[in-house]
């Protein structure tokens, strides 16, 4: 899907060529947890130099996730940007070893854009800045309004304790 040919760049030293590229991706792996839905195409802007001995790929992917919030569980939606950058040997055998031997005249940066957009994802989504979350007593979502739970009691064990005292 995101797939660039080189056959003309790679015959032609010190030149650069600028790609932009959009496709559709459903959804990222989610790991152990659902997959994350992917919510707008996906858009593939990158940089191809011809370094000489190597094709020097430099780009950045970019779209929109739905995530849940860390703190209240409503789904947002995300932008992500992720960055990418590849090395593909043109010359010689053996390289340095993140140099990829070019093995065709199309390079396929889908799995590329997968993972760095994997890599942009937040490690703690948050729907907004100061979301409230959810009271730890009742759940209602706090961002709501308050719930009227006794403030600062957090544990409701020992509010029946209290009470008993
Ligand atoms: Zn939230
Ligand atoms: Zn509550």
């Amino acid at each position: 899907m995101f797939t660039v040919s080189v056959a003309k760049l790679k015959q032609a030293p010190a030149e650069e060529r600028r790609y932009e590229l959009t496709g559709t991706i459903r959804s990222l792996p989610g790991g152990a947890a659902e997959p994350i839905p992917v919510v707008s195409p996906v858009v593939l802007v990158l940089t191809i130099t011809n370094a000489g001995d190597f094709l020097w790929a430099v780009g950045e992917s970019r779209t929109t996730v739905r995530l849940a919030c860390s703190r209240c569980l409503k789904e947002f939606a995300v932008e992500l940007a992720g960055r990418i950058e590849e090395k593909y040997r043109l010359h010689g055998a053996a390289g340095p070893e993140e140099e990829i031997p070019l093995a065709a005249d199309d390079l396929d940066f889908t799995d590329q854009v997968i993972e760095s957009l994997l890599l942009a994802l937040p490690m703690k989504p948050l729907c907004r800045e100061d979301c409230r979350g959810l009271c730890p007593r009742c759940g209602k979502d706090l961002n709501e309004g308050a719930c009227g739970c006794p403030a600062g009691e957090g544990d409701p064990r020992l509010a029946v304790l209290k009470k008993l005292l």
